[in-house]
């Protein structure tokens, strides 16, 4: 999978993000970018959640861009590693390492 391009944009309606599959709603920032990969391209939005968890706490996933799979399960160890309860909401657990992350 190859990022062709990437660029932050104002939500003009509501979107889902790729990685924890929250609602973004409009007037959010948030990451759209260009991904192809075996002569597709497709669109992959990003909310600043993500952004911010990706940034925090160094994430980098075998692709770039890193796939949900991918993110998801590095979410989820890094949810055991900081005792973190799992959830199957994505997002409930991004919310919960950006809450920790700015307590420490
Ligand atoms: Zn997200």
């Amino acid at each position: 999978m190859d990022l062709l391009s990437s660029m932050m944009v104002k939500a003009r309606k509501e979107h889902s993000c790729g990685y924890c599959q929250r609602t973004i709603a409009k007037g959010e920032q948030y990451e759209y970018a260009n991904c192809a990969d075996e002569g597709y391209v497709w669109a992959w939005k990003t909310c600043r959640d993500c952004l911010e968890v990706i940034d925090l706490y160094n994430i980098t996933g075998d692709g770039d861009p890193m796939s949900y799979e991918d993110f998801v399960d590095i979410i989820v160890d890094l949810c055991k590693e900081h005792g973190i309860p799992t959830d199957d909401d994505t997002s409930v657990m991004v919310k919960a390492l950006l809450a920790r992350k700015m307590d420490s």
